[in-house]
């Protein structure tokens, strides 16, 4: 049976969805204002694990993911959630263009990465045309499509008396609700024994966090609303989409750790008191940060690495994800380049000559058998790799690929455009014949074309750079 580690709960927990073999799953989307970096990334590719895993398990996953292009504040990750400027608009000023052509440039970045790193979650979005195009359980969800879902959500916690309206905007008064802190700790007591914030003193508790901001006119991104012209707060997004697509209570939420306070705990707090229902979710999964070469990710540290970036230092998007499958999603690991060099060395020399020469179509069964006992016990990647890492059976690449969104057990030809298959055929022959010359300039042609040549026991193997 699966087990996963449960925010909510601080322990591995049993997984049985509410509904028998559905499983309801809501990722915390990109904020669209910057190129996804690899700690983003990798909290992606914990989903898609999860969701691969549950489908491999004969589970029908129904998983959506919002996408934040209005309302979170530069100042968000405080308890307040009403400070500093919109994520997008100050983006949109810094590079001199209008709010959502950033908005959907930064979205179409992060699904041509998802895509790279073969996520399902890219199935729900066309690259080429930078459109979502959601299928029947994948569903993208922008929050400016969904102003009015929130202003519904706003107006009933309003009614019910959890939420009020000042001059600034309409907040949640955290006091009303008796389970704040249940995920996070961070009780009204404790919050309060803490840091101090900047005291509003229309606000009825420190801590109310916005749910909708009054804008000036000058404001770039604002829409009409029952208290006047304005945009929402980050939180009310995700219990907005998440009620609306998935129903009022859900099986999985998934985020990086930096979400569980205020985001999540919030996110708690507005659906349980707008639906009456507990609890809102029943496993809360989170991607512990990485450091990168011993340091926390930051900007001013020049650690902050895209999929280009690692390109660029010759590590493709494959490396990158077998390097964090690596390590375990909820384990502290420092990232650094060796772990990118032991990667590339794992899938060249291992998984490459291996299919090419060792394998020999065994039916390993008991490999699949440890290879599933080991994602059982809360995606254990790490052990799951060095299973793959050892085996010689082409039915235990295959179901790993399954689970892992890999392709390791994939033949050439079927990931080859026949162009590309004819430039490798003839440089294949050039080195056979040892015109070094043509060889060479053949593999830069390929390289070129965004693919990598490897030579092998029994011939050549291309891959996607
Ligand atoms: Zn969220």
């Amino acid at each position: 049976m699966l087990k996963l580690y449960n925010s909510l709960t601080k322990q591995k927990d049993p997984f049985k969805p509410i509904k028998d073999k559905v499983v309801l799953m809501y990722d915390c989307g990109p904020t669209v204002y910057a190129k996804p970096h690899i700690g983003n990334l990798a909290r992606y590719i914990m989903s898609d694990i999860l969701r691969r895993y549950l489908e491999y398990k004969d589970y029908k996953v129904k998983q959506v993911m919002n996408i934040t292009d209005v309302g979170h504040l530069t100042e968000d990750d405080l308890a307040t959630s009403d400070r500093g400027e919109d994520k997008i608009i100050a983006q949109a000023k810094k590079e001199g263009k209008d709010p959502l052509v950033i908005a959907r440039y930064y979205e179409k970045e992060f699904f041509k990465a998802a895509k790279k790193l073969n996520l399902k979650i890219a199935e729900a979005y066309d690259v080429e045309k930078g459109e979502i195009k959601n299928t029947e359980d994948i569903i993208i969800a922008r929050a400016t499509d969904h102003i009015n879902d929130m202003i519904k959500v706003i107006k009933d916690l309003v009614e019910k008396g959890y939420a009020y309206e000042t001059s600034k905007g309409v907040y949640f008064n955290v006091s009303k609700f008796k389970d704040y802190g249940k995920l996070s700790g961070n009780t009204l007591d404790k919050l309060q024994e803490g840091k101090r914030v900047k005291v509003d003193p229309e606000k009825k508790t420190p801590y109310d966090f916005a749910l909708w901001i009054k804008a000036p006119k000058e404001h770039l991104m604002q829409w009409d609303s029952p208290w006047g012209r304005g945009y929402p707060g980050w939180h009310i997004e995700c219990t907005a989409m998440s009620i609306k697509y998935l129903g009022e209570q859900i099986d999985i939420h998934t985020g990086g750790e930096d979400n569980i306070f205020p985001h999540h705990e919030d996110e708690i707090a507005q659906s349980e008191s707008y639906t009456g229902k507990s609890p809102f979710v029943k496993y809360w999964i989170h991607r512990r940060h990485f450091l990168v070469d011993s340091k926390k990710m930051a900007k001013s540290e020049g650690n902050v690495y895209t999929l280009e970036d690692l390109g660029k230092m010759g590590y493709s998007p494959e490396v990158f994800k077998l390097a964090i499958l690596s390590g375990k999603y909820n384990s502290k690991i420092n990232f650094s380049e060796d772990s990118l060099k032991q990667a590339k060395t794992i899938l060249k020399k291992t998984f490459w000559d291996v299919i090419d020469s060792k394998i020999k179509n065994q039916d390993n069964s008991k490999d699949i058998i440890d290879l599933e006992k080991t994602l059982e016990d809360d995606l254990n990647t790490p052990k799951a790799i060095a299973i793959v890492n050892r085996t010689t059976s082409i039915k235990l690449l295959k179901t790993a690929d399954k689970i892992l969104g890999t392709n390791f057990s994939e033949p050439i030809s079927t990931t080859m455009p026949t162009s590309i298959k004819k430039l490798a055929d003839e440089r294949h022959k050039a080195r056979k014949n040892k015109d070094f010359v043509k060889s060479d300039k053949l593999r830069k042609e390929i390289e070129k074309k965004g693919f990598e040549i490897e030579d092998t026991n029994s011939g050549y193997r291309v891959k996607r750079k």
